[in-house]
């Protein structure tokens, strides 16, 4: 079952980090015993109610705030090496290599990807939106994995979370045009679906990672309401969710 819950919440799992259990990586779902959990300081959240949402997230996650290291997503390709907990600028990916050190990516439609390797023991999260993948941000991470941590990339074991798929994501022309045909598929007035899942795909493979190694959740999370918020369904009011791994103490 992908699912599981601890302390009240409900956490979405992907399969091929289950065998490890020197790893914890999870995938939040809205679903809280009083409101939705929204883990974002969004326009229209209510401050108090995020941070004690975050706090209920950390307890479930066995963490707490001082073990946790955030980057401030700008849809960029920046992708950054972390040593010690905090709040880190312009970052749409982190990795580490330090034990009980939590990595956060945060999504609403966007792909979560998270990158582990269990022979070097690094481990990375990173915020794929349009502009991160259409800069290849995937294989950027790899990329750091490789140079800075001495990954083979026969040993990276690759999850792309729940986020948008393609028959729910329109783009206009303008986006269409900065990705491959092969990813796109015509929609209504002149506009086209866009299939992210398979461009960071196939980005990862294209760095070395085995077809093998990378699994891809098959869910929507703008057709999935009763687990996922969606900037695509909900707007400025959806809240966010929050990915999470760690390589444990
Ligand atoms: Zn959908």
């Amino acid at each position: 079952m992908p699912y599981r819950s601890a302390d009240n919440l409900r956490f979405w799992e992907f399969e091929i980090f289950q065998q490890y259990e020197e790893l914890t990586c999870l995938f939040s779902t809205i679903q809280n015993s009083d409101s939705k959990l929204n883990l974002g300081f969004t326009k229209f959240a209510d401050v108090d109610e995020v941070r004690k949402n975050r706090e209920l997230f950390f307890n479930a996650a066995g963490t707490s705030a001082d073990k946790i290291a955030v980057g401030k997503q700008i849809h960029s390709r920046n992708v950054r090496q972390v040593n010690e907990p905090g709040l880190f600028d312009e970052s749409d990916g982190l990795i580490t290599s330090k034990k009980d050190l939590s990595l956060i990516v945060s999504a609403a439609d966007c792909l979560p990807l998270f990158l582990y390797d269990s022979v070097e023991k690094v481990c990375a999260v990173v915020h794929c939106g349009w502009r991160g993948t259409r800069d290849a941000i995937a294989e950027e991470a790899v990329r750091l994995m490789l140079e800075s941590y001495g990954s083979d990339p026969g040993n990276i074991k690759c999850g792309i979370g729940p986020s948008i798929e393609a028959s729910c994501y329109e783009v206009s022309s303008e986006v269409a045009d900065q990705f491959d045909r092969r990813f796109l598929t015509p929609s209504k007035n002149d506009k086209m679906h866009l299939n992210l899942k398979d461009v960071v795909r196939t980005q990862l493979e294209k760095s070395g990672i085995l077809p093998e190694n990378i699994e891809v959740s098959d869910i929507c999370n703008k057709c999935d309401e009763e687990n996922y918020f969606s900037y695509r369904r909900e707007g400025d009011k959806s809240g966010r969710m929050w990915g999470l791994m760690r390589i444990n103490p």
